[in-house]
């Protein structure tokens, strides 16, 4: 396969240990004990993204969503070196702990601060699929805005609605096994896709993007190397463009 592989989604923070192969990479740092490690690494290689999303973190206890706002001068400081904010958004599996229409209010206050820094937003979702629309909807207002929907697992009209508003989609293998995925291919343009491993560990990496980067060119049909290529120009102009 070509050497001219990108990962849209992950969070590794180690940066030597990754392939040479891998020719970009996104990495998320999702909570305040991430970020410093991200600011702090340096690789042409590399875009950094910041989120709140206290959901996400193993053991998270409702408690840390209240700390948000002490955090928010922190927060945004971040934004002067980073090519992206996320991830965010909403995550139905944990609404006992994290209400949807809080998580809904920090993904806004994400979206805002996208528009302020003039960045792209990473975005996940499970569940809450046409609350996710609405906000996104409102966002971008009349015209396009630039977001990528990570491990993108929606209906082909909700595929179809988000490319209208300007939308991105990143896939791993998983995504790719599932029938609803398969479905909604044919939705989303081909300068629209890009892969991804949503690893934090290196050593695994290169491993998942090209299994990504295989079962995307068979989804679509294009060869492995056609798909490296599609893949990586399609992340260079999410981030770059
Ligand atoms: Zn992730």
């Amino acid at each position: 396969m070509s050497a001219y592989l990108t990962d849209a989604h992950c969070h590794i923070s180690d940066l030597a240990k990754i392939s040479d192969k891998i020719a970009g990479l996104c990495s998320s740092a999702c909570f305040p004990e991430e970020w410093e490690a991200l600011s702090k690494a340096d690789s042409r290689k590399l875009k950094k993204t910041y989120g709140f999303f206290p959901a996400l973190k193993i053991g998270a206890q409702p408690g840390d969503i209240t700390e948000w706002e002490s955090l928010m001068p922190d927060f945004a400081r971040l934004f002067n070196d980073a090519d992206a904010i996320g991830e965010t958004g909403i995550d139905e599996r944990f609404s006992k702990n994290f209400p949807v229409e809080i998580q809904a209010d920090i993904f806004s206050k994400h979206l805002s601060l996208a528009d302020d820094f003039k960045l792209p937003v990473i975005i996940h979702c499970v569940g809450a699929w046409g609350l996710l629309l609405d906000i996104i909807r409102k966002w971008t207002g009349k015209g396009e805005k630039k977001f990528l929907i990570h491990a993108a697992k929606c209906s082909a009209e909700l595929c179809s609605e988000f490319v209208k508003l300007g939308g991105f989609f990143s896939f791993g293998a998983r995504e790719l096994n599932l029938r609803r995925v398969l479905v909604a291919m044919p939705s989303i343009p081909k300068n629209r896709i890009l892969s991804e491993s949503d690893s934090a560990e290196a050593s695994e990496q290169l491993a998942m993007v090209e299994s990504a980067v295989g079962r995307i060119a068979e989804t679509i049909g294009i060869s492995a190397d056609e798909a490296a290529a599609l893949t990586s120009d399609n992340f260079n102009e999410l981030f770059c463009g």
